[in-house]
């Protein structure tokens, strides 16, 4: 293949650098086309300066170096170091000097290097106790005849290499090679988006040059040149997707306007039984002043569990309900929608506001009249799941939708919920309701067609919650505990991974609930909990562990959204390591609610790293912000970027936290870019928008922005 037809989609196999085993393996890594590698960063650069005589090695040593540096040199003495037992000291001298080549757990060396041969070693050489030494170097054997005189040159010069991600079959330098072959072709044809003046005054290098820096820099300046731009693409591309979404909504999207006369809000400030926090005061306030608006309301709302967002939202549905709208409330789970109609309920109690829950198991005609008086406006306030509000429920006039996400991080598809009267133009406020705190680097990015509100205070009176973990010989200690809780009249969960016996060994519920029942807690009423069960079934031991007729449940993961039993003080947590640790905040958010102390056990004999990490980061803070941070930090940011949930693709270049500068900037940028051209449909943003659209246009629903 000749140079000139080269395209960016030619194939790899069609190189003349790369054979077709080579193709297969890099196809394999996802690697197809010229612009697949363009797009291949290294992860890495290594530094090398050329082989130099011992004697100079030691100099650039003792003035400090970061470069890795080529030794040649003839070995004296191989010896098992003392103190570590796997560590092989070997002496290399050249006619100038000699320096130390030490090997940490690889005691293999031993055998492998003796006296007397000539190697070549490459790594970073430094001071140790007045000896220069390079620890862990590579190396390879030369030639016994070669020359062992440093060739004279330019000292100083320093090689930079890329190290790209590789695979087993394909190493880095292979990779390196190949896109070296096609780096000065590709890069002429790429096109840049960006507008020179809008380089210029961003000091940007345009896309050539900074793929060319990013494959063969040779210069550190350049990396960082070339990444900064690359980076910056990436952060402007995503939030001009959003900026552009938010533009499409508040243009052409109309909400009902609800303002709030001092007559409605003193109706709802009198169905909340206590006094407000500053926070949830806070939040109603901003919350009301977009209801207010027409521009339909696109609102986050976070706050811990416990936290209190059930009379936030419950403000939010009165403020339509006020109008003679409709509100709903979806909750995750049907559990949880159970649980919130109840609680509504109780806050509405000989208020005229009409609630219904509607459920799976509400049929035939029940389920008919229901639907009915809902598209009739009868019904000024539903509570149900996703599925169930999404499938066949039209309202009347759907002014506010609230959704309880609970503890899922996920960009948030807006529910579309149906009003009669079909008119895509209009469309509900909409609220979500999280518990897991967003790290402010992911808000800005994911959520960043969102308006944010915070609920960063408890309401007074809490209980702390002790958190301890154990391995399985301190259970009986918590189970004695638990039964001892339950003689004060306290009640308690014991969580479990799975319902039935399974292979991987973990504790089932049916199994545990039998033998607990006669062994540690046979004076205690028991019952299993679980999503299996039918609605009525689950309802009525809710109701009698709520009124203490059941003093412990034991349960799965059902009970880890809202479940909101006051008397409950303690929560034992089987094989803890299993669970995530959004999933193990929430669950042990199910103890503490009243105003006794709660505890929390989780045992577990962790198998993995991460395992250890998240029973570690309970136990050190009962913070939901921390925790959430910290399991940023367990997962890594990659993986909630690239999740399957955020749909998002994941960044190639940027990385969070590290980029936060360079996302504020591309944000402002976006804005502005925004406000001057919503769409983009300028011709000198063609091809902005036809990238923008090809990297987001899917997950961020753009397709009807046009
Ligand atoms: P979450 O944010 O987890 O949904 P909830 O809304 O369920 O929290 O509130 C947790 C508990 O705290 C409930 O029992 C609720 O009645 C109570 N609560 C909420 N706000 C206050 C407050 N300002 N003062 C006292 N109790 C409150
Ligand atoms: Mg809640």
């Amino acid at each position: 293949m000749t140079a000139a037809a080269l395209t960016l989609t030619t194939p790899i196999h069609d190189l003349p650098d790369a054979g077709e085993p080579l193709a297969a393996a890099m196809h394999r890594m996802g690697l197809r086309c010229v612009a697949d590698l363009l797009l291949h960063a290294p992860n890495r650069y290594r530094r090398t300066r050329p082989w130099q005589s011992l004697s100079q090695v030691a100099m650039v040593a003792s003035a400090g170096t970061k470069d890795d540096m080529e030794v040649h040199g003839e070995v004296a003495s191989v010896q098992r170091g003392f103190g570590r037992a796997a560590k092989i000291e070997v002496v290399l001298e050249d006619d100038s000097g000699d320096i130390d080549l030490v090997f940490f757990n690889q005691p293999w060396i031993q055998r492998k290097l003796h006296p007397g041969m000539r190697i070549v070693a490459t790594g970073r050489p430094r001071e140790y106790r007045g000896r220069v030494q390079i620890a862990n170097p590579e190396w390879r054997r030369t030639e016994d005849d070669a020359s062992l005189t440093a060739p004279s040159g330019d000292q100083d010069h320093v090689a930079i290499c890329p190290v790209y991600p590789a695979s087993e079959d394909v190493p880095s330098d292979r990779i390196a090679a190949v896109i070296e072959g096609i780096l000065d072709t590709a890069v002429a044809l790429l096109e840049d988006h960006l507008p020179e003046s809008f380089r210029k005054s961003h000091g940007l290098p345009d896309l050539a040059t900074a793929y060319r820096h990013l494959h063969r820099p040779e210069l550190d300046e350049q990396v960082s040149s070339a990444r900064r731009r690359l980076a910056f693409d990436e952060l402007l591309l995503l939030q001009l997707g959003v900026m552009m979404k938010r533009f499409h909504r508040r243009t052409h999207l109309r909400a009902a306007a609800l303002p709030c006369s001092d007559e409605v809000q003193s109706r709802i400030s009198a169905r909340i039984p206590f006094t407000p926090t500053d926070a949830q005061a806070r939040v109603i306030d901003e919350i009301g002043a977009d209801l207010a608006k027409d521009i339909p309301m696109n609102r986050l709302l976070q706050g811990d569990v416990g936290s209190g967002k059930t009379v936030v939202a419950l403000a939010a549905m009165l403020q339509a309900v006020a109008h003679g709208k409709q509100a709903a409330l979806i909750a995750p789970t049907e559990l949880l929608a159970e649980q919130h109609a109840r609680t509504l309920r109780s806050l509405l109690t000989d208020a005229t506001v009409r609630l219904e829950l509607l459920t799976g198991s509400i049929t035939g005609t029940a389920r008919r009249d229901l639907l009915e008086s809902i598209a009739s406006g009868e019904v000024d306030l539903v509570v149900g799941t996703h599925a169930v509000l999404t499938q066949d429920v039209a309202f009347q006039e759907l002014a506010v939708a609230v959704t309880d996400e609970q503890h899922r991080f996920g960009v948030h598809q807006r529910a579309s919920l149906r009003n009669k009267a079909a008119d895509d133009s209009r469309c509900p406020h909409q609220l979500v309701m999280t518990a897991t705190p967003i790290p402010r680097t992911l808000s800005l990015t994911i959520f960043g067609d969102l308006d944010i509100s915070i609920i960063d205070e408890m309401p007074p009176g809490r209980a702390p919650i002790t958190t301890t973990s154990t391995d399985r010989a301190g259970a009986a200690d918590a189970y004695e505990g638990i039964a001892t809780a339950v003689r004060r009249g306290e009640r308690g969960y014991v969580v479990v991974p799975v319902i039935e016996e399974s292979s991987a060994g973990l504790t089932d519920l049916e199994t545990h609930l039998e033998s607990l029942s006669m062994g540690p807690l046979k004076h205690c009423r028991l019952a299993a909990m679980n999503g299996r069960l039918d609605v009525a079934t689950r309802d009525a031991i809710m109701e009698q562990f709520r009124n203490g007729k059941i003093d412990v449940l034991v349960a799965t993961t059902v009970i880890e959204v809202g479940v909101d039993v006051p008397e409950a003080t303690t929560i034992i947590i089987e094989d803890a390591d299993r669970f995530g640790l959004a999933q193990l905040h929430q669950l042990r958010g199910r103890v503490g609610r009243g105003s006794r102390p709660g505890r929390c056990v989780l045992i577990s004999e962790p198998t993995t790293d991460e395992g250890a990490k998240r029973i570690a980061a309970m136990v050190e803070t009962t913070d939901g912000f921390k925790i959430a941070e910290r399991d940023l930090e367990i997962r890594g940011p990659g993986e909630l970027f690239g999740s399957k949930q955020s749909g998002l693709p994941p960044f190639r270049i940027a990385s969070l936290p590290a980029d936060l500068e360079l996302l504020a900037l591309a944000r402002r940028d976006a804005i502005a870019w925004i406000e001057q051209d919503p769409l983009l449909t300028l011709p000198e943003h063609a091809l902005l928008r036809r990238r923008l659209l090809k990297a987001h246009g899917r997950w961020l629903g753009l397709g009807d922005v046009g």
